[in-house]
């Protein structure tokens, strides 16, 4: 079983790898054939075998010699690694196929948010679409609405006061996804380590590269990382936290 999923995760991380690029270009990726960026050779299907593939072509493009993005086979790898993770901690569940689904549109957001400094609406609304189905069928509605507002309010107004600088307009819609999907308390638990996540890698980007405060990091990187670990370990770091504090 868990070689079927990570094997599943292979295809479904090169079926996002299509859906990052095609979105950029403003492209279907239902229809359409896969070519090369740079020839714009169609891609045979052996050319399209997740990892192998660049692999054994030696990460270069088979008609023209163009490198290839190695986010290809790491977005290949890390979805099949994510996907594996998520069926050994909740099995073969319908919670399952709900958890594969938002990590699939995490693994999205984030790459297209590294990528391209922006989170396309359509991502995030996917996301609270099927998250608000979840928690209507499963969760404790009110105070799972109620986290997501809140966390959403609260980025709003740091959207708000900071106009804009401090992070973007697209953080404050998936900070209400992010609510939805954690609940409470755990929703406190994944935006802490959101920002401590960005803050540890703002001050190392800081000391390497000199950047200045002001030039520009993705934030959702940093809440996606905290919402996962919150996602699965939440529960664990609330106890902690309360037994630290009695
Ligand atoms: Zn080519």
């Amino acid at each position: 079983m868990i070689i079927f999923i990570f094997v599943l995760g292979l295809i479904v991380g090169s079926f996002l790898n299509c859906v990052i690029l095609r979105t950029y270009k403003g492209e279907s990726f239902i229809v359409g054939r896969s070519y090369c960026p740079k020839c714009k050779h169609d891609l045979k299907p052996w050319d399209l075998i997740p990892v192998l593939s660049y692999l054994i072509l030696r990460g270069k493009c088979r008609y023209c010699g163009n490198k290839i993005s190695s986010q290809y086979p790491l977005v290949e790898l890390s979805t099949a690694i994510i996907f594996s993770f998520v069926y050994l901690q909740v099995g073969l569940t319908s919670e399952m196929i709900y958890l594969l689904a938002i990590m699939a549109i995490f693994i999205v957001i984030f790459v297209y948010d590294l990528k391209y400094y922006i989170i396309p609406d359509k991502f995030v609304f996917s996301g609270i679409i099927l998250s608000a189905i979840w928690v209507f069928l499963t969760g404790d509605i009110l105070i799972t609405f109620a986290s997501a507002i809140g966390a959403s309010l609260f980025f709003f107004l740091i959207w708000f006061f900071s106009k804009g600088l401090a992070m973007g307009f697209g953080d404050v819609k998936l900070a209400f996804l992010i609510g939805l999907l954690l609940g409470w308390p755990n929703v406190i638990v994944g935006l802490f380590l959101g920002f401590f996540f960005g803050a540890i890698i703002g001050t190392i980007s800081l000391l390497i590269n000199q950047k200045n405060l002001k030039s520009e990091i993705p934030f959702a990187p940093f809440l996606l990382s905290g919402t996962f670990v919150a996602l699965f370990w939440g529960d664990k770091i609330v106890q902690w936290y309360l037994s630290l504090i009695k």
